[in-house]
């Protein structure tokens, strides 16, 4: 009876080992990157909100596409 609980122990022991390192090793690769996408950026151009991974970053500014990159910040106070 009593090796048999200490076979129990050492099972339970190896599941959760194996479970902390694949949880480890999966979560982190995707959750940073799905929060960055769905982060919704303002283009300090035209002021349309769109997802960060579609935004352009230009001089600490965020735009939302090339055009804007060039024409730079709005001049138009808001
Ligand atoms: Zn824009």
């Amino acid at each position: 009876m009593g090796r048999l609980l200490i076979l129990l122990l050492i099972v339970l022991l190896a599941v959760w080992l194996v479970r902390r390192a694949t949880r480890r090793a999966e979560p982190p690769r995707e959750a940073p990157a799905a929060r960055t996408s769905e982060e919704l950026v303002r283009c300090v151009q035209c002021g349309v909100l769109l997802p960060r991974a579609e935004a352009r970053m230009a001089a600490g500014a965020i735009y939302c596409s090339e055009e804007h990159v060039r024409l730079g910040p709005s001049k138009d106070p808001r």
